[in-house]
């Protein structure tokens, strides 16, 4: 491919696509396709939801972020021949032909085939998604007057987050502390409920006994219900069917949040290609596919053998493959030899509530307001682009990260 000015297409602009087009930048006739607008920072994605951290902190614009060096196409790819080297894409009246192909279009919410899950549950990978539980929680809360009675305010404020993995405990963490500020706010008398149902049998499974242990304590600070061992088995409009020890019960809810994992990608399940008994791509430890050298895949649609197990379908594992993949992408180009790498654990960080976090970091765990500072930092630190960093940097040291109040409709 040496001498020609290579045709790169990249599919996805989230922590793999995004980081990928960033780093080969001016290596070819780069292009990122994507169907949102923005890149979004999903580990923030909780502060989003209280108001801690602005949507322009977390979620930039993709023409903010990129040069005139990589085409942008906003667009959903709807169909990828592997053969013709041509993709297509909703809305686009052209189909695009590529020299070289990078696959990074994520993963999407699991339901589980749970009745009623889809219709009924918000989801929690997008900004809309927040911005949607964001607007239940005001119109729930506007409608209990302060003089209902303890017992009946506690049914109408009853919110489900389904799993309790780190996505599950930081939000309804986060919940919880947001519903109660508006509870003081507003004169309610009471509390409010929120609930986290895990059908395994303890939370944030992935993460060591280290880090469990601020999880737990703060779970039980923000008075949220843990359910082990409970299965969702049910959805209505304002109802969730669960069962616990073969024994089914149901209760009332405001909103149920579905966290309860992640599937295949449907653009990732129509191709033809080698993919483990999960639908993943396999890719060699260049993160090419071995059927098809020109191909990349990475992040959540790849199965990469040689990483650490517990960053599967992490940010931290689709950013650092963002780097092998540009490597390797010149490297194609330039003829010479495909590079390999072992990822590693960089550290773990989970926001609990608005007012403390637990990190691990360097194989030691530490919690509270600190961890909630180290977490904003660190988190500063892996934004794309300097000049991004730059300035959420100074807008969180200079303006704070105060949550933003649930208050009444009128008064937002
Ligand atoms: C709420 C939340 C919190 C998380 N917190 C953490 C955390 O704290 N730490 C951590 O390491 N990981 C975290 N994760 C996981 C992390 O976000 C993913 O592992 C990571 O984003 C994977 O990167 P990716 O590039 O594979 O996919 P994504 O970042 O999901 O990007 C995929 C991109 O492809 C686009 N796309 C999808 N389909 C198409 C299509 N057909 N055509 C065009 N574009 C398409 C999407 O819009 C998106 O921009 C979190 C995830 C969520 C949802």
């Amino acid at each position: 491919m040496a001498g020609a000015k290579p045709r790169i297409l990249i599919i996805g602009g989230g922590f793999g696509g995004l980081f990928t087009a960033l780093d080969v930048a001016g290596a070819g006739d780069v292009t990122l396709v994507t169907d949102e607008d923005h890149f979004l920072f999903t580990p923030m994605l909780y502060e989003y939801l209280s108001g801690e951290v602005e949507e322009w902190h977390i979620a930039p614009k993709y023409q903010e972020l990129l040069d005139n060096r990589v085409n942008l196409i906003q667009g959903a790819v709807t169909g990828i021949d592997l053969s013709a080297r041509v993709v297509t894409i909703e809305n686009h009246p052209e189909a695009v032909n590529y020299d070289i192909l990078v696959l990074a279009v994520g993963g999407v919410t699991n339901y589980a085939g749970v009745p009623g899950a889809e219709e009924y549950a918000i989801p929690f990978r997008k900004l809309a998604h927040a911005d949607s539980l964001r607007k239940r929680m005001v119109a729930t809360l506007d409608h209990v007057p302060p003089n209902l009675p303890p017992q009946d305010t506690r049914r109408a404020l009853t919110f489900a987050v389904v799993g309790a993995g780190a996505s599950g405990v930081e939000l309804s963490t986060k919940m919880a502390d947001l519903l109660r500020d508006a509870f003081e706010r507003r004169a309610l008398t009471g509390e409010p409920r929120v609930l986290v149902i895990e059908m395994g049998e303890k939370v944030v499974p992935g993460m060591g006994e280290s880090i469990r242990t601020f999880v737990t304590n703060a779970l039980s600070e923000c008075r949220v219900e843990v359910h082990t061992l409970t299965r969702v088995v049910r959805l209505t409009q304002n109802t969730l069917t669960f069962e616990h020890n073969g024994t089914k019960a149901e209760l009332e809810t405001a909103a149920v949040v579905w966290t309860g994992g992640v599937r295949i990608n449907p653009l990732v399940a129509q191709l033809s290609i080698e993919k483990t008994d999960r639908g993943l791509i396999l890719v060699d430890p260049t993160l090419r596919l071995p059927s098809h050298e020109n191909v990349f895949a990475l992040g959540d649609v790849a199965f990469y053998k040689d990483a650490t197990p517990t960053l599967a379908g992490t940010a931290q594992l689709a950013l650092q493959q963002a780097g092998l993949a540009g490597r390797n992408i010149r490297a194609v180009i330039s003829g010479e030899k495909l590079h390999t790498k072992h990822f590693e654990e960089l550290g773990e960080a989970v926001s609990l509530g608005t007012e403390r976090a637990a990190v691990l970091a360097g194989g030691k765990a530490f919690g509270g307001p600190l961890a909630r500072q180290a977490r904003f930092a660190m988190y500063t630190s892996r934004l794309p682009t300097w000049h991004h960093r730059l300035r959420v940097g100074a807008s969180w040291f200079f303006e704070g990260t105060a949550p933003r109040p649930l208050l009444p409709l009128g008064l937002q």
